[in-house]
């Protein structure tokens, strides 16, 4: 937007590569995707980027027929799980299978009337803890830490109960109005597009280190000692890597200790091809749902072949990332196939990302304790002096990739103006 409107413009990027949490694993068997790559019907900035840059949106094949179930012994199919005697659950929701309970709970609650609802003084009533909220709905307290297992921060006391509205909103939205879709060759060819437009503009493996903000101009430092000097600078960055930058004149204090305090997902993510129909030999569904194992393994079909996608999230996520890479895909692995025997001799060569680990991301995507949304808000997205502040933490209106660049777009505006 900036070099359209003639502006010089300069990326500079730490990594090797571009697309930071958009990753499709290219040399990994089945082409997976390790971040950001489900395109939402309402992503309409992405739709138009991908028009412009002359890519194609295919239709994402579904996901299969539900999940079978792992609570404590073996799987269980979602339609005998309401008799089922490792379903802890007791009441209405007995037969309700583990990975819906979440939806027929937050079916109750009413969407927020516009996307931005959720920064607007009316919603700060709503602003307490999740658990709170899903218990006043009439979730039973044995239901909570199924509802966790897919969690991004796995403890719901400490999550915010509006910020899970915000994203039930969205979803809402999202399920009326179409499917979601899937960037021909993976979502990489998106940022990869978006760079290859750029040019020489764009710096990899050029980490920014410090940057100093005189009256007139910004001099950003990067780790080789070079200074690069513009009128202005967006910073892009995940808070927790913000946090580390050496900003002079220092930030305010709230906004420092906004980037320090914001939550983060933490995960592990291990991808095994699939070469032969497992599920046909033991007739459950591909896709797995499993506290015992912390986590999910969706079933993915894309173009390049299909793969079993194993994501687990808290306490688990934070054992398997004390591993090194092959051990934690050796693990899950034998587990799965332990868990799964139809598995045996049917996987391809696996591969794993841990966002909580990547250098360069330290989590998986933004998330919010209960309390002071909207102020907190206000402290990641305004601008402080001639340094301006985008990525998927600072958008108002959409989450996920279409948030991060209705972000990038709002302050390219701000520089603008
Ligand atoms: C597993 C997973 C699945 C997801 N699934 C979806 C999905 O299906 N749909 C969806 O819409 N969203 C999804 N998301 C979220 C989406 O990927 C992110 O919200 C989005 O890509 C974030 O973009 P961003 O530009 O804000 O941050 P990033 O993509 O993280 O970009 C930040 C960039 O800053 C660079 N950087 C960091 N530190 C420095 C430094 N000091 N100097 C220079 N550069 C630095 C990083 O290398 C990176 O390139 C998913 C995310 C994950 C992790």
């Amino acid at each position: 937007m900036l070099a359209g409107e003639g502006a010089r413009v300069l990326v500079l990027e730490a990594d090797a590569r571009v697309g930071g949490r958009i990753r499709t694993l290219d040399d990994a068997e089945g082409r997976p995707e390790a971040g950001g790559a489900e395109i939402g019907p309402f992503y309409a900035r992405v739709h138009r980027l991908v028009d412009d840059l002359g890519l194609r949106i295919v239709s994402r094949p579904s996901l299969g027929q539900g999940m079978a179930i792992h609570v404590r012994t073996g799987l269980v199919p979602a339609s005998a799980w309401g008799t089922h005697p490792d379903n802890p659950v007791r009441g209405e929701h007995r037969g309700v299978p583990p990975f819906a309970l979440e939806a027929a709970l937050m079916q109750k609650v009413a969407p927020l009337p516009a996307p931005e609802s959720w920064l607007e003084q009316e919603a700060a009533g709503l602003d307490g803890p999740y658990d709170r909220l899903l218990l006043g709905l009439g979730a039973r307290p044995e239901m909570l830490p199924l509802v966790a297992v897919g969690n991004p921060l796995g403890r719901l006391s400490r999550v915010s109960a509006l910020w899970m509205i915000r994203r039930h909103t969205l979803r809402q939205h999202s399920r009326a109005h179409g499917d979601l879709a899937f960037l021909d060759g993976g979502m990489s060819r998106l940022p990869d597009a978006m760079a290859a437009r750029l040019g020489d503009a764009v710096h990899l493996a050029t980490p920014v280190v410090a940057i100093r903000q005189g009256r007139a101009d910004v001099e950003v430092r990067t780790a080789d000692g070079r200074r690069w000097r513009a009128g202005r600078a967006i910073v892009t960055t995940p808070a927790p890597l913000t946090a580390r930058l050496a900003f002079e004149p220092a930030p305010p204090p709230a906004i420092a200790a906004a980037w320090r305090a914001l939550p983060y997902g933490q995960a592990m993510s291990v991808f095994l091809p699939v070469h032969a129909p497992f599920w046909e030999e033991d007739g459950l569904p591909p896709s797995i749902w499993s506290r015992q194992l912390g986590g999910r393994v969706f079933h993915v079909e894309n173009a390049a072949g299909s793969y079993l996608w194993f994501y687990a999230s808290g306490p688990e996520a934070a054992s398997l990332q004390r591993l090194s890479a092959p051990d934690a895909i050796a693990l899950v692995q034998a587990r799965l196939e332990a868990l799964r025997p139809s598995l045996v001799g049917r996987l391809g060569a696996p591969s794993a990302l841990c966002w909580s680990r990547h250098r360069w991301a330290r989590g998986t995507f933004a998330s919010r304790h209960p309390g002071g949304l909207a102020a907190l808000q206000e402290r990641l997205r305004s601008p402080f002096g001639r340094v301006h502040f985008a990525g998927e933490h600072t958008a108002d209106l959409a989450m996920g990739i279409e948030g991060a660049l209705e972000s990038g777009e709002r302050a390219a505006l701000e520089v603008l103006a």
